[in-house]
């Protein structure tokens, strides 16, 4: 073990947010000395201008559809305002626990917490605040932020999440530049909120990284909700005066509005940090690592964000995981990037785990691979919430489940099953033979292997 008296540690971890705080909490754990250098708060994008603000603003959304749609359950309710201060109060709150509580847990692990801004100096030191802090180990983790594009500059009325988190007043009009998970979340809330949004996204698809039959009923379910879209045309610029935002896309289509949000995808945050100066190679700023997430230079490995793949909160906490135990020798199994759950939080809630269709079939072949819709309709539960949407597996022929992917109102909260369906490579008949609580959403997954292993219980076919 290192000394600690100085700054001498067994590991530093530079950047305390998912991928960084989870590696220096299991490297506590496991007995090792251990030094967080964080720069803003620990917690990171995810808890303070992430995943969880964003859901918070989500279950308020979701609340203010609830008023208005009370009558079709016979509870006359309706939506007075929406007080953007009392939402932020609320989201403020849920925030300060977790921070509080993810505070006492690092103290708790007695990990030494450095306030400043870090950077890469050695092979085995971090220099913050002036002072050298020397590890055996390095992990860093500084994770990411807003990219925009050539040209488009952020400020005023064009705005990325960071901004648009703190928004005090709900727009009449919002424009998102990109259809992928961060945009279609705003897109849902502030139309719940009462907006007018239109979403501008290059590629043919709004979370066009999700199976194809996702994207299109996703579309669907926004239209029929007036959340607008343009497809398949690339933004050309943006001007702004004191009225809104005037966006013209490639087509010389125009479209106006109160502001622009920018989700454009998330950048890694590694220039100016000392990275390449000691030797890490950079593609396009992200590092590069093996399989076992180590750089390649002296004991220095990389978590998060910052490593190219999913940008996932529950991907860096893994992987910081996993950089502990394999700095201890536990020799931890390598994560598989198609196993990590992957969720769309608007309304509706979009959930997947393993390879698309269209991927699956680049892997085993066109007729090597089983596929089988299971609609909601036939879904107890769905139907007392009035959701509409479907399971969908995708089987290797005669072979395990490699794919799940759902849509619909919380289904969010059903892909822990698809994980362990998809990880534990089940075939249908092996979950089909494991009993699902009824009425429950969960059911739909049960039903959905029962018809996969042909047996269908509620299904047509
Ligand atoms: C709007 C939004 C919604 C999201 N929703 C979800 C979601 O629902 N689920 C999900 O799984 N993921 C979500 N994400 C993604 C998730 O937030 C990230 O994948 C996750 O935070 C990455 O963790 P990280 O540790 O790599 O980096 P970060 O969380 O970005 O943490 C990096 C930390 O390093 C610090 N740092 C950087 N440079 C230095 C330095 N030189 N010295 C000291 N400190 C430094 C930063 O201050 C920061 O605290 C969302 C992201 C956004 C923006």
């Amino acid at each position: 073990m290192a000394d600690t008296n100085g700054t001498a540690f067994d590991i530093v971890v530079l950047g305390g947010g998912s991928g960084g705080y989870a590696a220096a909490l299991r490297a506590a754990q496991l007995g090792k000395t251990v030094a967080l250098i964080e720069a803003d708060k620990v917690g990171g994008t995810c808890l303070h201008v992430g995943c969880v603000p964003t859901k918070a603003l989500l279950h308020a959304a979701e609340l203010a559809d609830n008023a208005r749609d009370g009558a079709h359950f016979g509870v006359h309710t309706s939506l007075d305002h929406i007080d953007m201060n009392g939402v932020n109060e609320y989201k403020a709150t849920v925030i300060g626990r977790l921070y509080k509580g993810l505070q006492g847990l690092i103290k708790s692990r007695k990990i030494t917490v450095f306030e400043g801004y870090g950077k890469l100096v050695a092979k085995d030191t971090v220099e913050v605040n002036g002072e050298r802090v020397t590890g055996e180990y390095i992990v860093l983790g500084t994770g990411s932020y807003a990219r925009s594009l050539p040209g488009l500059e952020i400020g005023g009325r064009v705005i990325t999440s960071d901004q648009a988190l703190q928004l005090d007043w709900v727009p009449k009009s919002v424009i998102v530049l990109g259809g992928g998970v961060i945009g279609s979340e705003f897109a849902s809330v502030w139309k719940s909120f009462g907006a007018d949004v239109t979403i501008i996204e290059a590629l043919p698809h709004l979370i066009a990284n999700e199976d194809e039959s996702l994207s299109k009923a996703f579309e669907r379910q926004f239209r029929k909700r007036g959340i607008n879209f343009n497809l398949g045309v690339r933004f050309a610029g943006v001007t702004q005066d004191d009225n809104g935002v005037h966006v013209s896309l490639e087509d010389g289509k125009t479209f106006d509005a109160d502001l622009l949000l920018v989700a454009v995808g998330r950048g890694p945050r590694t220039s100016g940090v000392g990275y390449e100066e000691q030797g890490i190679t950079l593609d396009r700023g992200f590092v590069i690592t093996d399989e076992r997430l180590h750089t390649g230079v002296g004991n220095i490995y990389a978590v998060g964000d910052i490593v190219p793949g999913l940008q996932l909160a529950h991907r860096g906490f893994a992987q910081g995981i996993f950089v502990a135990e394999e700095i201890a020798g536990l020799k931890p199994a390598g994560i598989v990037e198609s196993g990590i759950p992957r969720v769309t939080y608007s309304d509706p809630e979009v959930a997947s785990v393993g390879l698309t269709e269209a991927r699956a079939k680049e892997v085993h072949g066109a007729d090597g691979v089983e596929t089988l819709e299971y609609n909601l309709g036939g879904n107890g539960k769905s139907q007392i919430l009035g959701t509409q949407g479907f399971v969908k597996l995708v089987r290797q022929k005669d072979g395990p489940v490699i794919g799940v992917h759902m849509i619909g109102a919380r289904v969010g909260e059903l892909i822990g099953e698809g994980q362990l369906i998809v990880n534990w490579e089940a075939y249908p008949e092996d979950v089909a033979s494991l009993v699902h609580a009824h009425p429950t959403q969960n059911e739909a997954l049960g039903e959905a292997h029962l018809a996969l292993a042909g047996k269908p219980l509620h299904a047509h076919n």
